[in-house]
């Protein structure tokens, strides 16, 4: 038997319960994981409310860092390897199992309580930034939400691996702070200023290369306007709601511009087992000489999960927020 994180069945409330579970079983091609720690996702938070992809396995959780105990047969660990990575819920529990081809070796760099950060904010943002936004060497990137768990990761792999000219919004002047010192360029409070304006002035009038847009609705004729001709704009979040009410799509042609929409977790093993790896070939290298770094708010004990989605929902974090599980 195991602990770990169910929701708790109540017709009045959603609350998360860590209770004793039967160790799942890894199937072929499959591993099976002692997790250290977990993190927690927004999509976690819509899972306990019924409103989530995944939410086909009871246990809560997308992404785990650990030590491999079986490996089925798998050619591509060994048992007692560290490794990180996506799993197909389960995460929020002292054993849970990974399609094989997608564990990631954790940089020996890092310890379990930093690689745990890794997985789902990172391969959203190299995924969004690179395989989708096409992402070119000093182009211009607006990053919505600059102190999120995937804001953190996109600016650091924007200017590592682009040397781009970073744009970030956040809600507070503390946030921006941070965002600056990992080396966003130009930094807008959203809450003190429009920041379309401030994305046209920070460019001459151009705009923005790429949008990493997290918000939505509520910023459509903004991200609009602070988008370059032929600019590309990656939906990847409706934080700010997920309905227009008027769109004139003249608009979006006019300034031949490729709106994509994106969600990681939804995807085939197939592709996140690739992406894993081109992530795993290309970024953890920065890693390793620590010129990229996991970002982390806070570790809460597993014990305190419903404190540790609290204060997701708050909007208090800068980084990712951890689940401690086991050593
Ligand atoms: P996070 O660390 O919890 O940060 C989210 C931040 O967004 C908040 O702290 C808040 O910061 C800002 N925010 C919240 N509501 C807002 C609003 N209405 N308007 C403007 N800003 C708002 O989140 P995360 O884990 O990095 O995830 C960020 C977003 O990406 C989420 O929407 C998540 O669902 C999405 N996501 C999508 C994928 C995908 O594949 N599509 C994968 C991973 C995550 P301020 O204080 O600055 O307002």
């Amino acid at each position: 038997m195991m602990k770990g994180v169910i929701i708790k069945q109540s017709n009045t409330s959603n609350d998360l319960e860590l209770t004793d579970l039967a160790v799942p079983e890894a199937k072929q091609d499959e591993l099976l994981i002692k997790v250290s720690h977990a993190a927690v996702n927004r999509t976690d938070i819509l899972a306990r409310k019924g409103q989530s992809s995944y939410a086909t396995n009871p246990v809560l959780g997308i992404e785990v860092a650990g030590t491999v105990v079986e490996t089925n047969g798998n050619q591509f660990v060994s048992e007692g390897d560290r490794v990180m990575g996506l799993v197909n819920g389960g995460g929020y529990a002292e054993y849970a199992v990974m399609p094989a081809n997608r564990a990631m070796i954790i940089p020996e760099v890092l310890p379990f309580s930093e690689a745990a950060a890794i997985p789902e904010v990172f391969l959203t943002a190299y995924q969004t930034l690179y395989w989708i936004g096409k992402l070119q060497e000093r182009e211009t990137v607006l990053i919505h939400a600059g102190a999120s768990g995937v804001g953190t990761a996109a600016i650091q792999l924007a200017k590592q691996l682009s040397d781009a000219y970073v744009i970030v919004t956040a809600g507070s002047d503390r946030k921006l702070q941070f965002c600056q010192d990992l080396g966003a360029d130009v930094l807008i409070n959203y809450k003190k200023q429009s920041f379309d304006e401030a994305v046209l002035d920070a460019t001459d009038g151009r705009g923005a290369d790429v949008i990493l847009d997290f918000i939505g609705a509520d910023y459509w004729n903004m991200n609009l306007a602070s988008i370059k001709r032929e600019g590309r704009w990656v939906l990847i979040g409706v934080l700010g709601g997920n309905e227009l009410e008027k769109v004139d799509l003249m608009s979006l042609m006019s300034k031949y511009i490729q709106l994509t929409g994106t969600l990681l977790t939804p995807r085939s093993d197939a592709y996140k087992a690739e992406l894993s790896h081109d992530f795993a070939n290309n970024v953890l290298p920065y890693m390793n000489n620590g010129s990229i770094r996991p970002i982390i708010d806070s570790v809460f004990p597993i014990d305190k999960v419903n404190e540790a989605h609290l204060h997701m929902k708050d909007n208090k974090n800068i980084g990712k927020i951890l689940l401690y599980i086991s050593t």
